[in-house]
Order: structure tokens, then sequence, then C-alpha cells
């Protein structure tokens, strides 16, 4: 299509929008033949900083870049949005307890909730990337009645990505030669990283799963505690990283997965895998005519089923911690 898509992104001047919106602009997201307008949001004490992320864009001379506006008023910003990349969200500051940041965070995702529910495009796609991503968009969803809830979904391509790297180190060979990992649960360190149904280099993931040691001391602490790792590394939190998870995850949503290869996502559970309806869960998923569609009939074994009721555990208490902000 040659219609621009229209972009909105929180969080705009923040790390990981500033690496997100290059990318973006260059056609990395939605394909290199479809125009971009992007709006970006940001507090107004982070106004001055998007509008010079704003001009380096315009340096960048990208040839599917339509226009780039700024805007410190959500209902302004969120006006006919088609994608919403909800990238902004309250930090965790000194002496806070997880209680407070989760209000803080939701206040504000049930306010982007509403305004999307009154201003966005009537195909309007969410991604939450801002932590705790998926209870933000369990909040969000909830506040806009007149979205279909699985628009709205959380990051888990992040860790799916990081998975595959895991895997493929092990198994020694390149990250195309693996498929069918699945993230399921929460993105924090229970999210459970399931390599029994990957496929690696013409073998099974379960053949690596065999090795329990390495399974349990090594992969799923390697990926879910990841973040950690990158911020004692590099001083700062991954961000180029987490900016191209959330490409892919929109790239693949609207323009498909090649082959019979699935990603992972996080999205209201239609009750399914056990997970209670409504909670916004990590699943392996596949696009289908443009909605996320969980891969069905997977068999999920002891070790796997333990390790999801964990996650799910998690996200239904930090959804209870908030359910004040949750619509009768
Ligand atoms: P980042 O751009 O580094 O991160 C943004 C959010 O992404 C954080 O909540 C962060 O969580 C989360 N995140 C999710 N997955 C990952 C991951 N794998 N690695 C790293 N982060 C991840 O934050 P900045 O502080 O640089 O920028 C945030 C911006 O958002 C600021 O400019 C601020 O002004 C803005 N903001 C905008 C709002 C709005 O538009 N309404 C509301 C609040 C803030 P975590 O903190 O847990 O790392």
């Amino acid at each position: 299509s040659t219609t621009p898509a229209v972009v909105t992104v929180t969080g705009a001047a923040g790390q990981i929008g500033y690496a997100a919106l290059f990318r973006i602009a260059a056609g990395a997201m939605l394909g290199h033949d479809r125009p971009v307008r992007l709006r970006l949001l940001e507090l107004p004490h982070a106004v001055s900083a998007a509008e010079g992320t704003a001009m380096e864009l315009d340096d960048g001379a990208f040839e599917q870049l339509v226009s780039v506006d700024i805007y410190d008023d959500p209902r302004a910003a969120f006006d006919g949005a088609e994608f919403a990349l909800l990238i902004g969200a309250k930090p965790r500051t000194k002496g806070m307890e997880r209680a407070d940041l989760l209000q803080a965070n939701a206040a504000i995702f049930a306010e982007q909730g509403r305004v999307l529910n009154d201003v966005a495009a009537p195909d309007l796609r969410v991604i939450v990337v801002g932590n705790p991503a998926n209870t933000n968009a369990a909040i969000a969803a909830a506040h806009a009645p007149d979205i279909p809830p699985e628009r709205f979904t959380a990051l888990t391509r992040l860790d799916h990505n990081r998975a595959i790297a895991q895997l493929a180190r092990r198994a020694g060979c390149a990250a195309r030669d693996i498929s069918r990992v699945s993230v399921w649960g929460n993105h924090s360190p229970t999210q459970y990283p399931d390599i029994f149904h990957a496929r690696v280099a013409g073998r099974s993931g379960a053949d690596f799963a065999a090795d329990r040691a390495w399974l349990i001391d090594d992969f799923i602490p390697t990926v879910a505690t990841r973040g950690t790792a990158i911020i004692e590394a590099r001083g700062a939190s991954s961000a180029a990283s987490a900016a191209s998870a959330t490409i892919d995850h929109i790239h693949d949503w609207v323009l498909g997965i090649e082959g019979d290869d699935w990603t992972s996502a996080a999205l209201p559970s239609p009750g399914v895998y056990g997970v209670p309806e409504g909670v916004v869960c990590s699943f392996p998923v596949r696009p289908v005519g443009g909605r996320w569609e969980i891969v069905s009939g997977l068999e999920i074994n002891e070790f796997s089923r333990a390790r999801i009721d964990a996650s799910v555990a998690e996200l239904t208490a930090e959804i209870s911690a908030v359910g004040d902000l949750l619509p009768a």
C-alpha cells in the first residue's frame, strides 16, 4: 500500500525509542515500499529531546518518511494511529516498591487505553514495551472496550530472540537454522523459554533439552536474566536489541513469517494452555490474516507445565496488585 502508515511512538526520546525510530523510518518495520508518518509522544520535559531526534530523522533523508510530529498530549499523538508502540513507562526509582511501580504505570496505561479507544484508527495494533509490559497491556486493553483485546500485545520477542541466540551458540549453528522456539509467561525473570518443540539445524530441540543441567542452570537463567547481564556489561540497559525486537514483532504481525516457523508474543489469553482468560501472557504465535494466532496442540510436559504455571501465577499477582484500575 502507498497510503502512509500512521505510527505513534511513546517514550520517543528514551533509549529504545531512539534506536527504533531510525529503523522504522528506514522501512525495516513495515517494508521498504510503505511510507510512514511518525508521531512522537513524550512527557513535556522530554519534548525538546524528541525535537532533536526529529531533526536527526530529517537528516536521514529517508525516502519512506513522510512526516514527524511531536506531542505531549496523548489525544493528539494517537489520533488516527494504526500502530501504537508504547515504549515510554515510568522507571523504578530508588526506594520505590514494586507495587508503587505497578500503580504508577497502570495509571499511564489506563489513560492510553482510553485515548486509543477514542481516537485511534479502527485497525489499530498495539505493542507495549514499557515495563511491566504484560500488565500494562492488560490495563490498556481493559480501558479500550471498542478495540478487540488481541490487538493489545506486549513484547516478548526480545526474550524469544535471546533464546534463539543462546541455543545457536550451544548448537554451533546460526540463528537462521533455528525455528519454533517458544517463550511462555511474563516478560520478567519468571519467563519460560521452551525449546522442546524447537528445530535446531535438523535436530530436535528436545535433544538439547535432554541435558537438564544445561537447560536448568545455563540456558533458562541466561535467557531470563540477560537484561541484567547487559546492564552490568554496558552500564546501561539493552536498547538497540529491544528496539530491534519491537520492529520484528510488528514486521511479522503485518508481513507474516516465512515457512512453518513461529515466534513469541504476549497477548490476552483466550483461556488456552491453562492460562486464565484475559491474562496477557507470552505464547508461541503465528500471524494469520493480520491476527496473532496462538499455535495450538503443543504437548506441554511436566517440566514445562511447572514453569509456565509459575510465570502465570506472577502475572495474576501483578494484575491483582492493580485490580482497582481494571474496570469491573
Ligand atoms: P528505555 O527506552 O530504555 O526503556 C523504555 C521502557 O522499555 C522501560 O519501561 C523499560 O523497562 C522497557 N523495556 C522493556 N523491555 C526491555 C528490555 N528488554 N530492555 C530494556 N528495556 C526494556 O527507557 P528511557 O528511560 O531511556 O526512556 C523512557 C522514555 O519514556 C523517557 O524519555 C520518558 O520521558 C518517556 N515516558 C513517556 C511517557 C509517555 O509518553 N506517556 C510516560 C513515561 C515515560 P525497564 O525500566 O524495566 O528497563
